[in-house]
């Protein structure tokens, strides 16, 4: 069956029809290295995860690209706060490094945890300047960016529009109240105000050492245009995928496509894709309301990663998500369900066992890939998916109460779940859920027995008790359980 998405250009749900198949090349915003993501983000970037691992599942070579905004008016204001004392306009440049290093590597180690595969591109905006300007010379050259007298280069809506061209692809803009020539210099200006916007900004005394020499004069590049120019520098003019989420249709994603379309005159990204919102028990996120969330507040209350990403899949892209903790907690007991199954068809199969039939034929009415499959391809209908998922593991349950799934049996249940697992990637639970102190404690206890050191393996028992977790000896060697 043919994976269908709601795209955002045409309102509606399409079949899903790459320009060059096999290939498929994928544009998700990234993030933007001010601060630590919070679990909004990772609703984002987690859905991107879903649709590359899908698009693979289904066979597509997909070219996953998300660029790291590391110069964009948020960050230059931060790093002018973190810096107010510096004493020289050099130490403030360097710390534009440190500062967007700094979060950016908590973003990737983030983004591990979360089980998100790696994209195969992550371009920094401040490695792209020069693809950036190329982009602003082609767009004045065509008349459509001019340099206005406070030293800034503008995209002209009007001279856009004059050409043809549309503004106002992703969503309905109101041209009545627009004046010719008004300009907004900011990264993020309100909803739908139709207004030229900032490629090039214009060096400032506030922005210290963040500068860069361009034929416009010394500046730096606006938020929107760096996304233009890094998506079609690694992925040609015209690609298939683009994603983010729903606040970025304006204006970012608006101007992506006046900026893209005007300098190359051709259609530049055939789907787009935008996530829902999260909701913190209900409400907007935000710090005053005391329910900002960033993925490391809710390790550091006990969750998994696994949880947290389990959870995050629960919800329809197109839906707003209610984060609860409530919800945290069921992901937890959902996940052990999964686990316990999991773990019975591994004892069954034992290591050597062959699979008797393909995993796409396994257990099921239809057969967990197929009905997966299926859910998927309804525009990432992830309730039905994990209705199959369910539905499959009661099925199993039930065979495994009765003792009637065979070693080869067993050995296919877990091929198919493999396949499954490809696009939820919640995998097992597995020794990298252990901290690494316990293993280690786990393994002296091992040696200490071996040795015949059994005061010292008693020892170390009663420490993993204090430290919460219980080590049973069974047939295949030591297991650790948390208590
Ligand atoms: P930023 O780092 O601010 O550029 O945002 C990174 C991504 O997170 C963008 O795709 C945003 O649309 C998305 N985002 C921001 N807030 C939320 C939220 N509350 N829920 C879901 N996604 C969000
Ligand atoms: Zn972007």
């Amino acid at each position: 069956m043919a994976l269908k998405l709601f795209n955002t250009l045409s309102r509606s749900i399409q079949e899903f029809a790459p320009l060059a198949p096999p290939k498929v090349g994928m544009y998700c915003c990234g993030p933007t290295v001010y601060d630590f993501a919070h679990i909004g983000n990772w609703r984002t970037f987690v859905f991107g995860d879903l649709v590359r691992r899908t698009l693979e599942l289904k066979g597509y070579a997909v070219t996953h690209v998300m660029n790291i905004t590391d110069v964009e008016d948020k960050i230059i204001k931060r790093v002018r706060l973190s810096r107010q004392s510096a004493a020289t306009a050099k130490e403030t440049k360097t710390s534009l490094r440190e500062f967007t290093g700094k979060y950016e590597a908590a973003f990737f180690e983030d983004l591990k945890t979360l089980n998100c595969r790696l994209p195969h591109h992550t371009p920094h905006a401040t490695d792209h300047i020069a693809d950036i300007i190329s982009l602003i010379e082609k767009l004045v050259a065509r008349g459509i960016a001019y340099k206005a007298a406070d030293g800034s280069v503008y995209f002209s809506i009007e001279k856009y529009r004059g050409c043809g061209c549309t503004y106002g692809q992703l969503l309905k803009l109101n041209f009545d109240e627009m004046k010719a020539g008004e300009r907004v210099k900011s990264d993020e200006y309100a909803k739908e105000s139709v207004a030229d916007f900032a490629l090039w900004k214009a060096r400032v005394p506030e922005d210290g050492d963040v500068f860069w020499p361009s034929p416009f004069g010394e500046g730096r590049p606006g938020w929107h245009i760096e996304c233009s120019a890094m998506s079609t520098n690694i992925l040609g003019p015209s690609f298939d995928l683009h994603l983010g989420g729903e606040d970025l249709i304006f204006p970012h994603h608006e101007d992506e496509i006046a900026q893209s379309e005007g300098a190359t005159g051709k259609p530049f990204v055939k789907y787009w894709l935008h996530g829902a919102h999260l909701l913190v028990e209900g409400k907007k996120m935000s710090k005053s309301l005391g329910n900002f969330f960033t993925l490391r507040d809710l390790l550091a209350k006990g969750f998994t990663g696994r949880e947290i990403r389990y959870s995050l899949l629960t919800a329809h892209y197109r839906e707003t998500f209610n984060f609860t903790f409530d919800g945290l907690s069921g992901a937890r007991a959902a996940l052990a369900r999964i686990d316990e199954c999991l773990g019975k068809l591994r004892e069954i199969a034992g290591r050597d066992a062959l699979p008797r039939v393909q995993a796409d034929q396994q257990v099921g009415p239809t057969g967990l890939v197929k009905d997966f499959t299926a859910a998927l391809d309804d525009d990432l209908n992830i309730s039905a998916a994990w209705g199959a998922v369910f539905e499959w593991v009661r099925e199993t349950n039930r065979r495994l109460a009765e003792n009637s799934l065979d070693a080869a049996e067993a050995a296919s249940a877990l091929a198919a779940w493999d396949k499954v697992d490809s696009v939820l990637g919640i995998g097992t639970k597995s020794g990298a859920e252990i901290p690494g102190e316990i293993l280690a404690l786990a393994e002296a206890r091992t040696a200490a027995k071996k040795a015949k050191d059994f005061k010292r393996a008693d020892a170390i028992r009663d420490e993993l008790k204090t430290k919460g977790w219980v080590i049973e000896d069974t047939a295949k060697g030591p297991k650790l359980k948390k208590i």
